[in-house]
Order: C-alpha cells, then sequence, then structure tokens
C-alpha cells in the first residue's frame, strides 16, 4: 500500500511515531556525543567564576573561611600562593590530582600563569599524571579528565598573588547514572505521549471525518435525506455544511430530473400520438385528407421542435457555459427584426405582438445570438401565457446607464410565492400541462443563465396572479458609438 493511501488514523500514528522517535534519537545522541563537552564548557566556565570571586574578596580578613566554603560546594580544589612561592591556604577537592604534588610543582603553575601574561589551564588526564592516585576508573569507564587553572591577582596591598584551582571536568559516575534514568524516563514519556496524542487527534479528526464518508456514501446509492452531522473543527463542520448543501441541491436535481422525464414523456407522446393518429386516419380515408387535419399534423410537429429546441439549447448552455461571443449591435434593430417575426406567425392566430422602442438607435456591446435567445424565450412564453385579449407588448427604454427591456402579457400572471423558483432549471408552476402549451420548464433558466453571463445584465419579472406578467432584462448601452470596432 501506498503511504499516500494509508488512513488518516494510521498516517497521524506514523507521522507521531516518527517525531517523537527523532526527538528521543536526538537526545539520546546529544547524552552520548555532546554531554561531556557540554559538562567541560560549564566546568571551566564555573572554575573561571570561582576564581572572579575571590579574586573579588582577596583583601578579606575571612577569605580563609571562604576559600574553605567555596571549595566544599563546588568540590573544587584551591590553592593560594604568594610572590615566594608559598602556599597561603589551600583546600583540596575529593579527588584532587593537586593534593598528589609537591609543594614546586604546585607552585610551577604560578610560573605558568606568569609566562602566559598572568593566566594559564591545561586539562590533565588523572592517571596519566600520577598512577598512584586511587580512581574510580573502573566505575567510569576510563580515565577522568581534570582542570587545572592559575591566575595572577593583586590583592589592596599591591602584592602579588596566584590562585590556583582543580576542578573535574568529566562528569561522575553518579551523575552520568541519573542523567542516563531521567533520559529513559523522558524517552518513554514522549513516546507515550506520542500515542496519547496520536489516539486523541485520530478520535477527534478521524471520526468525524468517517462518519461524513459512511454518510456521502450512502448519498451516493440515493439517500438524499441523510443530514451531515458537523460536530469537531471548523474545517469539518464547514465540510459537513458543504455536503448538506450539495445533498440537498442533488436530491432536488433528482426530484427535477424525475419530473421532467415525465413531462417529457408526455409532452412528446401527446403530439407523437397525435401525429400517428392523424397521418394513419388521412392514409385510410381519402375524405379526411383535409386542410384542418393536416393543420393539427403541422402544429404538433412544431410543438414537438420547440420543446426539442429548448432542449438542446440548455445543453449547448451548459456546455459552454462561460463563452459569450461579444459583438457591438444596435437592440432596436435586432427586437423589431424578432417582434415582425413572431407578429407575422401568429396574426392569423388572432395574436397582435406591438412593439414601443426609443427613437434612435441604441448600441449594445453582447452575444446577439443569446441576448435573441433570451428575447424568444420570454416571447413564447408571454405568448403561452397571454390572457383573452390575445395582446403581447415589447417596450424597449432607456433606464440610466441601461437599456431595458420588457415584454408583457395580460394573462394568468404568477403567484408570488412561486416567483423566486421559475428561474430554476426544469421549473414549471402549472403542471397541469394546459392545452396548446408546450412546456419543458427550462425557458427561464436558459434567460437566467444568459443574463448572468453578461457583465451588468439584470432579469426579472413583476408579476402576481391575474394580473398579467411583465418580464424584463437589462443591459449596460454604449455612450460613445466611437469605440464601436466591430
Ligand atoms: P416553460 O417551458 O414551462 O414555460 P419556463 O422556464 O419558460 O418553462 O417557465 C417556467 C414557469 O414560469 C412556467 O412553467 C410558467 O408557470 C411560468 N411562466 C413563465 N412565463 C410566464 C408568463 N408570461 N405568464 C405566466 N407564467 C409564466
Amino acid at each position: 500500500m501506498k503511504l499516500n493511501h494509508l488512513k488518516l488514523k494510521w498516517k497521524i500514528f506514523l507521522i507521531l511515531a516518527i517525531f517523537a522517535l527523532v526527538v528521543v534519537a536526538l537526545l539520546w545522541v546529544f547524552q552520548i556525543v555532546f554531554l561531556d563537552d557540554f559538562y567541560r564548557t560549564v566546568r571551566t566556565s564555573r572554575v573561571r567564576d570561582i576564581t572572579d570571586t575571590i579574586t573579588a574578596n582577596i583583601d578579606d580578613s575571612q577569605i580563609d573561611v571562604f576559600i574553605g566554603t567555596l571549595a566544599y560546594r563546588e568540590d573544587v580544589t584551591i590553592i593560594v600562593v604568594d610572590k615566594n612561592e608559598n602556599i597561603r591556604y589551600q583546600v583540596f577537592a575529593s579527588r584532587s590530582v593537586l593534593a598528589h604534588l609537591t609543594d614546586e610543582s604546585i607552585s610551577a603553575y604560578y610560573r605558568y600563569a606568569y609566562e602566559n601574561d598572568g593566566s594559564y589551564y591545561e586539562f590533565t588526564k588523572k592517571n596519566l599524571l600520577d598512577t598512584s592516585i586511587p580512581h574510580d576508573d573502573q566505575e567510569q569507564g576510563g580515565s577522568t579528565e581534570t582542570l587545572i587553572y592559575s591566575k595572577i591577582v593583586r590583592n589592596a596591598n599591591d602584592e602579588e598573588l596566584c590562585l590556583i584551582l582543580e576542578s573535574e571536568t568529566t562528569p561522575m559516575a553518579p551523575t552520568m547514572r541519573m542523567s542516563m534514568a531521567l533520559l529513559i524516563m523522558i524517552s518513554i514519556s514522549v513516546l507515550l505521549m506520542a500515542g496519547a496524542t496520536a489516539f486523541v487527534l485520530s478520535r477527534r479528526v478521524v471520526k468525524p471525518i468517517e462518519k461524513l464518508t459512511n454518510d456521502a456514501n450512502a448519498m451516493t446509492d440515493g439517500e438524499f435525506d441523510i443530514e451531515f452531522a458537523s460536530s469537531g473543527f471548523k474545517e469539518i463542520a464547514d465540510l459537513s455544511t458543504a455536503l448538506n448543501y450539495a445533498s440537498k441541491e442533488i436530491s432536488t436535481v433528482e426530484h427535477l430530473r424525475r419530473e421532467l422525464l415525465s413531462n417529457v414523456s408526455h409532452d412528446l407522446r401527446t403530439p407523437l400520438t397525435l401525429i400517428k393518429g392523424y397521418a394513419e386516419m388521412m392514409r385510410d380515408f381519402q375524405d379526411e385528407l383535409t386542410s384542418e387535419n393536416m393543420q393539427v399534423v403541422i402544429d404538433e410537429t412544431e410543438r414537438l421542435t420547440y420543446l426539442v429546441n429548448d432542449m438542446l439549447d440548455l445543453s449547448r448552455m451548459q456546455t459552454s457555459k462561460t463563452e459569450l461571443h461579444l459583438t457591438h449591435f444596435d437592440i432596436i434593430k435586432t427586437l423589431s427584426g424578432i417582434v415582425e417575426r413572431h407578429d407575422a406567425m401568429l396574426k392569423p392566430k388572432g395574436y397582435s405582438v406591438e412593439y414601443e422602442h426609443s427613437d434612435e438607435s441604441v448600441p449594445i456591446y453582447a452575444d446577439e445570438l443569446k441576448i435573441t435567445q433570451v428575447i424568444y424565450n420570454l416571447l413564447s412564453n408571454a405568448i403561452n401565457y397571454a390572457g383573452d385579449d390575445m395582446l403581447i407588448l415589447v417596450r424597449e427604454y432607456k433606464k440610466g446607464k441601461n437599456v431595458r427591456i420588457e415584454i408583457i402579457d395580460n394573462g394568468i400572471g404568477i403567484d408570488v410565492d412561486k416567483i423566486p423558483h421559475i428561474w430554476d432549471r426544469y421549473y414549471k408552476s402549472d403542471k397541469s400541462h394546459r392545452r396548446g402549451i408546450v412546456g419543458t420548464g427550462l425557458g427561464l433558466s436558459i434567460v437566467k443563465s444568459v443574463m448572468t453571463l453578461h457583465l451588468g445584465g439584470v432579469y426579472g419579472v413583476d408579476s402576481s396572479r391575474g394580473n398579467g406578467s411583465k418580464f424584463y432584462i437589462e443591459l449596460p448601452f454604449e455612450t460613445n458609438k466611437n469605440d464601436n470596432k466591430d
């Protein structure tokens, strides 16, 4: 299994385990490799500090007591030698190297300091210096290292003195044992804490995600009434909100899809049955070959054409969603073309389409084909739902920086509570399939898509039940004709 496909729970465990192991490994490396160096640095600097403290108190009448206390507390050897190489004070540490040297050998460190600008230090392996010194090498697992430091100072009487200090710079066995024990405890604690953290994290993060995944899987199997729980972190709450929204949308679309399927099959079957029936009748009975019967066949074919075209338009809109072919054109001219065509076609059926518009031309920058389609859809709705007067008004006028086009009918109007839904795909407020009305519920959703794609595009309707409908769109018109390049 690839690492990427590991379950999140195991991934969290793995990352934290690696992290804990790295921390523990680092601690051990520091303990084993750097501890000696670190200890030596600390001790060396401590010896210097002690030297400074003694220097500051060198004229104190109780200096011998002071030195004694310091040496005992810090476990260092402190020796004060005067100019004549006489030893004034000396206190030895527990395992002192200097304690085994002669006074002359000790005084030699005075000279070394002298020859080295006033101070001198050396690191000595204890067992190399004098094999007779008792030490616990077996316990240490090797020789211990000692720092000997000498420094020339002056007291208040301007008398020259030399401070010689000695300190072990290798950690002692008990210290080592303690730090090892501490290290083992820290290592175990880090590993336990990593485990506990991984456990808590996986419960708090992974559990809700697993639950969401199970719910989402159930949703793909067609269960849409699932409520995704928004527990845990904000991200998970956001995700479940998004999933809840998606499931609601999918369930709506699914519902509409089923409805459309039944509507479309109904809508297709009715004209097809009529066409077949009339055609067979005219084939079998010569008397029935009348122009009225032929007209029924033509009308029904037209209904089919509308239906198929609407469906094609929407699927085209969905596939080329963001593509607009913008050109500069005169909306007045485009509108009058559309109105004329409709008027001529509908006049024989008793409809009349009127057109009110501005006097001059109104140039706009838009997708002419798509805007034409919008007007067609609005007009065909107005015709479908026209009132008894069979009158449709197309009105164009300037409103601020926009040109506004209204398509008005005096028909049945729309219930106010249904108005927000008529722009939805497949929505049909009147489900009773009024005779003569071919509807797919797609016309207005095409209007919405096109107008939303256009920058500054506005669409809407003023209507109420029984009072006709005024559908409108608005687009910004071009003020400077010199801008026209197309
Ligand atoms: P349809 O193909 O059903 O007309 P539309 O998307 O064009 O689909 O319209 C959606 C619904 O809006 C219609 O089913 C109808 O109920 C309502 N509607 C649209 N235009 C009008 C109108 N001019 N008068 C009354 N109702 C309308």
